[in-house]
C-alpha cells in the first residue's frame, strides 16, 4: 500500500515526486510510455527559470528525477492500463500487477495527435514522425513536410530546415493559430515553403514501407496533387492521456481533466498536475508548479488522515 502514486514522469510528475519524497511519503512514480514526458523529446529549453544559458530538455527532466530519488522516490517502468477510483485505496493496473494507493497524482500529460489516416498510421517510424527533435536528423538533405498551423508546426519547420533540403509546411486553413513571433520566424526562413488550405489525403508508399510522397487536397478548389516527401512530421496538437479514467474523473469534451479547485479532481484523494489538465499554458514551468500543488494537497490530506 502506497501513500502516494504519481502517474507520469514529466515535469509535473517529477516535481510532485520531489515534494512528496521530501515530505517522507516515499512516492511511487509510474513512468508511462513516454518516460520523461514532452521535455524528453525537446532540444534546448530556454525559458525554465534558473538556467541562464538554457538546458537540454532530457537533461532537465533527468535532473528532476535524480532530485526526487535522492529523497526516496521510486520509479517504475510501464503505464497504467486500468484504474479503479471507486473507493480508497485506489487501484491501478500496470501490466499484470495491481498497485494500491491512498492518494493519486495524475500527471500523465498529453500525447501527439495524428491525422489518423490508415497510411499515416502504418508508416509511423518509417518516415512519419511527431517529433522533429527526435527524428529530424534522419532527413539530412531530404524533402521534409510538416503538417499544422500552430506554434509547434512553426517550431518544428524551423528546426527541420537545419537538416532538410527544403521544408514544406501544409496547413488546412488560410490563417494560422501560431503566435506572431513564431510565424514570422518561419515565414522569414527561405527554406520553408507554405501550402495553405490543404489537407493530406494519403501517405505513400505502403508497398515500400517508407514515405516517398503524399497526395494533397486543396480544400477550397477540391483539386488533388502529388508531392514527393521523405519525412512527414505531424504537428497538429496533443491529446490528454486520460483513457484509464474515463467515467471516473470529470473530463472535458477533449478528454482533459476538469479541475475542482487547486489540484483537486472530482474524486477525493485524486489530484491532477500538468498538461493532463492544462490546455492553456502547457509550459514546463507551469507543469512543475502544478506538480508542487498536487504534492502539497496530497501531503495535507494524508497528514489530516494520520498517515
Ligand atoms: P495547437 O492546438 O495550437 O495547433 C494545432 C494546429 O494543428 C492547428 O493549426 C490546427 O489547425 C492543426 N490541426 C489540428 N488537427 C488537425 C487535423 N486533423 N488535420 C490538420 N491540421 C490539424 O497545437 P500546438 O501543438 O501547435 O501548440 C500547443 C500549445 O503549445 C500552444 O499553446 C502553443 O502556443 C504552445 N507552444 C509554444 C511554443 C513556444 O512558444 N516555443 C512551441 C510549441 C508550442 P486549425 O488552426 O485549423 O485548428
Amino acid at each position: 500500500m502506497h501513500n502516494v502514486v504519481i502517474i507520469g514522469s514529466g515535469c509535473a510528475g517529477n516535481t510532485a515526486a520531489v515534494y512528496t519524497a521530501r515530505a517522507g511519503l516515499k512516492p511511487l512514480v509510474i513512468k508511462g510510455w513516454e518516460a520523461g514526458g514532452q521535455l524528453s523529446i525537446t532540444s534546448e529549453v530556454e525559458n525554465f527559470p534558473g538556467f541562464p544559458n538554457g538546458i537540454l530538455g532530457p537533461e532537465l527532466v533527468e535532473n528532476m528525477k535524480q532530485q526526487a530519488e535522492r529523497f526516496g522516490a521510486e520509479y517504475m517502468d510501464g503505464a497504467v492500463s486500468e484504474a479503479d477510483l471507486s473507493k480508497r485505496p485506489f487501484r491501478l493496473k500496470v501490466e499484470d500487477q495491481w498497485i494500491e494507493t491512498r492518494t493519486l497524482i495524475v500527471a500523465s500529460g498529453a500525447s501527439a495527435r495524428w491525422l489518423d489516416l490508415p497510411s499515416e498510421q502504418k508508416l509511423i517510424g518509417h518516415g512519419v514522425s511527431s517529433c522533429a527533435t527526435c527524428d529530424g536528423f534522419f532527413y539530412r538533405d531530404k524533402q521534409i513536410m510538416v503538417v499544422g498551423g500552430g506554434d509547434t508546426a512553426m517550431e518544428e519547420a524551423n528546426f527541420l530546415t537545419r537538416f532538410g533540403r527544403n521544408v514544406v509546411l501544409v496547413h488546412r486553413r488560410d490563417s494560422f493559430r501560431a503566435s506572431k513571433i513564431m510565424l514570422e520566424r518561419a515565414q522569414a526562413n527561405p527554406k520553408i515553403e507554405f501550402i495553405m488550405n490543404t489537407a493530406i489525403e494519403e501517405v505513400f508508399d505502403l508497398a515500400q514501407n517508407t514515405v516517398t510522397g503524399v497526395r494533397l487536397k486543396n480544400l477550397v478548389t477540391g483539386e488533388t496533387s502529388m508531392r514527393d516527401v521523405d519525412g512527414l512530421f505531424i504537428a497538429i496538437g496533443h491529446i490528454p492521456n486520460t483513457k484509464p479514467f474515463v467515467g471516473q474523473l470529470d473530463l472535458d469534451p477533449d478528454g482533459y481533466i476538469v479541475s475542482h479547485g487547486g489540484a483537486r479532481t472530482n474524486i477525493h484523494g485524486v489530484f491532477h498536475a500538468g498538461d493532463v489538465q492544462d490546455r492553456v499554458y502547457r509550459q514546463a514551468i507551469t507543469a512543475a508548479g502544478a506538480g508542487c500543488m498536487a504534492a502539497i494537497e496530497a501531503e495535507r490530506l494524508l497528514e489530516a488522515e494520520g498517515h
